[in-house]
């Protein structure tokens, strides 16, 4: 039987604001085997991303996408 899923609000862990959690977004989640919800909104996550992204910059010269 198919799972439904609906849209749930998540508070972000990281700036405090209220994000949407997707049905899409979710069905994607469980479809890669994730227990865990998203803690954080899309903006942190990006914030995240091009930080992890600097620091493989910084730390490894021969790094490229
Ligand atoms: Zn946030």
């Amino acid at each position: 039987m198919e799972k439904t899923y609906e849209d749930i609000k998540i508070i972000c862990k990281d700036c405090g604001k209220e994000f949407i959690f997707e049905a899409g977004q979710q069905r994607h989640f469980d479809s890669l085997g994730f227990q865990n919800k998203p803690v954080r909104c899309k903006d942190c996550r990006d914030k995240k991303k091009a930080e992890r992204n600097n620091y493989n910059a910084n730390n490894q010269t021969d790094y490229q996408e």
